[in-house]
């Protein structure tokens, strides 16, 4: 039996016992996994360091204050959201019990990726240990430190035959994939996304798929550009462009690229100095491979901000392409990485259109001053999430669901939505045995009389 087979085997285990299903104990683990993001600190930010080059600062500001704002909800909710939820009777029920039983699907399947491992990884697993099932956890052996932290020192903190972390690359994960699961929850790119999805129907498991893909970022001529264009150079180049609802392109009028280019130049120089490179809150790309891959994109455009990099160090300047056209190499597939590539639209009508003649994105982003503008993009596209006037920020809304749509993804989590996506509202009426004359009506032979007609 593979390693990857014990461990599933263990948790199903584990599950069947029906230890994780009262309350006490899944609050009780969810304050264990708050105590290992407290006390365990400096391991995160060591491996994050290492991984991703992420300063002191930004670990707590992209990845645990999140996580731990996620706990703490589900703790001080888990009692509301695992509650009886009654429901609307129709006229047969009137006398009965009517009401949706959330109960825990059994064991998940949590596959992460690498670009901010703790959010994308820890945070589905709060929603399943909330919702009472057990989880392998699968973190991504790209981000190879942070992969190694949360195979040691998870189990210290949270039940592991309940929740083993299982590490290892493509073939491990094939491996996990051929067990049978109650759901799986992945996050990664979309064509890995169609391997899980395959897996997933030999045994008829649902699936989460947190994808990626580009997310349009549309600038209104009618617009504080100062503003817009800092707020979109934060969105771009934090974690390195390595944010999947990271603005993937621009799109305005030709008649603002220029300002653009100038605003998003200084926004730049402000957050990491005039170099970038020697800057503690500028990333890294993860790896060589990725490095070349973001390279290669901006051959054919042209480079009016950055361009510099360094292989040796995995380091890509904030970089801005102007005047792209929508063949280039740069708008063939999500950039993730630090390149912003500018491209022209004369009206409204022309982003709309070609927002829709593409993939449905995870985000869409608007910037205007125009409130009925913003009303019409939201009406006339669509996208996983949308915000105007801001970048990234929905994703720390814990009201708002997070997920994609069409190529994008399918489901969403965070806060209550984790709870329900990863539990099964099952409809239950409970009737009496009394009161039995009421459904004569429906009981064969019918008949005119007996029906009323
Ligand atoms: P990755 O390479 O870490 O892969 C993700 C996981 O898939 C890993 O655990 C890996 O082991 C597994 N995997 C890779 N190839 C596989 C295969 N052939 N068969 C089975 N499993 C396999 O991460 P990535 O895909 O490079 O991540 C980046 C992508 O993820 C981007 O497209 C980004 O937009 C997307 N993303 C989406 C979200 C979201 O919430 N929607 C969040 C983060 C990243």
């Amino acid at each position: 039996m593979s390693r990857e087979q014990k461990a599933v085997e263990r948790a199903r285990k584990a599950f069947s016992t029906g230890r994780s299903k009262p309350l006490e104990y899944r609050i009780a683990q969810l304050k264990n996994l708050q105590r290992f993001v407290t006390e365990r600190q400096k391991e995160i930010a060591d491996a994050l360091q290492k991984d991703l080059h992420k300063s002191e600062f930004c670990t707590p500001l992209h990845e645990t204050l999140g996580l731990e704002g996620e706990i703490n909800l589900a703790v001080s909710k888990l009692a509301e959201w695992a509650a009886p939820r009654p429901a609307t009777k129709n006229l047969l029920t009137l006398s009965d019990q009517v009401y949706i039983q959330p109960e825990p699907l059994g064991v998940v399947l949590i596959i992460g990726a690498w670009n901010y491992p703790w959010a994308v990884t820890i945070q589905p697993l709060v929603g399943a240990i909330a919702a009472g099932n057990a989880a392998v956890i699968k973190p991504s052996e790209v981000c190879v430190h942070t992969s190694k932290v949360m195979e040691d020192l998870l189990p210290l903190y949270i039940d592991k035959e309940m929740y083993p972390v299982v590490v290892g690359g493509v073939p491990e994960t094939q491996e996990l994939l051929k067990q049978r699961f109650d759901h799986i929850f992945y996050t990664g790119n979309c064509a890995v996304g169609k391997v899980i999805m395959e897996a997933a129907a030999k045994h008829l498991t649902p699936v989460t798929l947190e994808l990626g893909g580009k997310s349009p970022c549309y600038i209104d001529k009618n617009c504080d550009l100062a503003v817009a264009c800092r707020r979109i150079a934060w969105g771009k180049y934090t974690n390195c462009g390595q944010t999947c609802i990271a603005p993937d392109y621009i799109l305005c009028d030709p008649s603002i690229q220029d300002r653009v280019v100038k605003e998003i130049r200084k926004s730049v120089k402000d957050f990491y100095t005039e170099n970038p490179k020697n800057c503690p809150d500028y990333g890294r790309i993860i790896n060589q491979r990725h490095f070349k891959r973001v390279m290669a994109l901006i051959e054919g455009s042209t480079v009016a901000v950055g361009g510099e990099n360094d292989e040796s160090q995995c380091y890509i300047a904030p970089t801005v392409l102007r005047d792209v056209k929508p063949q280039a190499k740069v708008m063939q597939e999500e950039i993730f990485g630090p390149l912003l590539p500018i491209l022209s639209v004369s009206s409204v009508e022309e982003a709309i259109k070609f927002i829709n003649e593409r993939e449905k994105p995870l985000a869409l982003y608007i910037f205007t001053q125009d409130n009925k503008l913003i009303q019409r993009m939201i009406a006339e596209t669509s996208s996983g999430g949308v915000l105007a006037n801001d970048c990234l920020v929905h994703f720390s809304v814990s009201s708002l669901p997070f997920g994609g749509v069409g190529n994008s993804g399918m489901g969403s989590y965070h806060g209550k939505f984790s709870f329900d996506q990863l539990s099964h509202l099952r409809g239950c009426l409970i009737k009496q045995l009394k009161m039995e004359g009421m459904n004569q009506v429906r009981y064969p032979p019918h008949t005119a009389k007996k029906i009323g007609w």
